[in-house]
């Protein structure tokens, strides 16, 4: 039997819980679930209905991402105890120098685990809460400091930030825009292996005009609004790839992201802000063929 449509409403009182449970079991054939929600709907009539529902619906991991996971704490962890091994049984062969070498390769294999368990804790908490803690903040000044943390790490980049003048402050959760700009970034650099510049364009939108005169074809945004941009000069991303790159666990399949770590968390996780904000991000290539990313944040949030 299916689940009568009209407006739902929240309803802790309404109906005993055994009443709840059995109109529960008469709708759907099954048992009230342990985190169940109780709810009355409306029915096309008018006339309310009770029914259970869990508030947040199961996102099973799938097998291939298991296997995604597996090897991106195996093979950080196979490293540093090699590293370990070799520290501890050639500790007298080996020279200073080496040593140290040995350290810094622990140091970011470590690192790397730390960051894939830090993205899947962010992931649960992003997709079952409304986790943001908002505040005025100005873009620009977290944008600066962002790109002065990405540039001290390559050599072979110049990151250049381009904003319009008099940009209003945003009310954005700080600290959740920063890692959305920090992994654009980060992939900014990863995926441009060779060097090159990367960019960082930052506008005020106000109407639809605007909007398809500075970016030509968009999703649907909510404007007024501002929008973010890192332009690179990559290796850009096949245009069948566009939009399934921002799905958990996808990563583009050829050599080069095969030979780079990650997991494929960094832009779900970049969406998930994004759009909890009201905002959203998408990609495409530059006239060079490199990657663009773009978000908008709504000005409707502008404190
Ligand atoms: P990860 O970098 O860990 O794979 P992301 O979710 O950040 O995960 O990115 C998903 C995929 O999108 C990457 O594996 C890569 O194929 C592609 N991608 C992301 N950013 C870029 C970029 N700037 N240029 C080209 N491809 C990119």
């Amino acid at each position: 039997m299916s689940i009568p449509h009209g407006h739902i409403s929240n309803s802790g009182d309404t109906a005993h819980k055994a009443d709840k449970a059995r109109i529960h079991r008469l709708l759907t054939g099954m048992d009230v679930p342990d985190n169940a929600v109780p709810q009355v709907y409306t029915d096309k009539d008018g006339l309310p209905v009770t029914y259970t529902a869990t508030r947040t619906p199961e996102k099973k991991v799938r097998p291939d991402e298991i296997s995604v996971l597996w090897h991106e704490i195996l093979s950080p962890l196979t490293v540093i105890k090699g590293y370990v091994s070799t520290l501890l049984e050639l500790d007298s062969a080996i020279n200073k120098d080496q040593k140290k070498q040995y350290l810094q390769g622990i140091e970011s294999a470590s690192n790397r685990v730390i960051r894939l368990l830090e993205n899947l804790r962010d992931i649960t908490r992003l997709e079952e809460t409304d986790s943001l803690i908002t505040r005025r903040i100005s873009l620009v000044e977290l944008l600066r400091q962002i790109v002065f943390e990405v540039q001290s790490q390559t050599s072979k980049h110049v990151i250049k930030i381009t904003p319009s003048l008099h940009l209003p402050l945003v009310k954005a959760d700080p600290e959740k825009i920063e890692q959305v700009l920090s992994n654009l970034l980060s992939n900014a650099v990863k995926y441009s292996p060779q060097g090159g510049d990367v960019e960082v364009e930052v506008r005020t939108v106000n109407n639809e005009e605007q909007l398809s005169e500075l970016y030509g074809e968009t999703p649907q945004v909510k404007l007024p609004c501002f929008i973010v941009s890192v332009i690179d000069t990559g290796v850009g991303i096949p245009e069948e790839e566009l939009e399934r790159i921002f799905e958990r666990f996808y990563r583009v399949d050829n050599k080069l992201i095969r030979s780079t770590p990650g997991a494929g968390l960094g832009l779900y996780i970049c969406r998930l802000i994004i759009e909890a904000h009201g905002g959203n991000i998408w990609a495409g290539n530059g006239p060079g063929g490199g990657g663009v990313f773009r978000f908008s944040l709504p000005l409707d949030r502008i404190a």
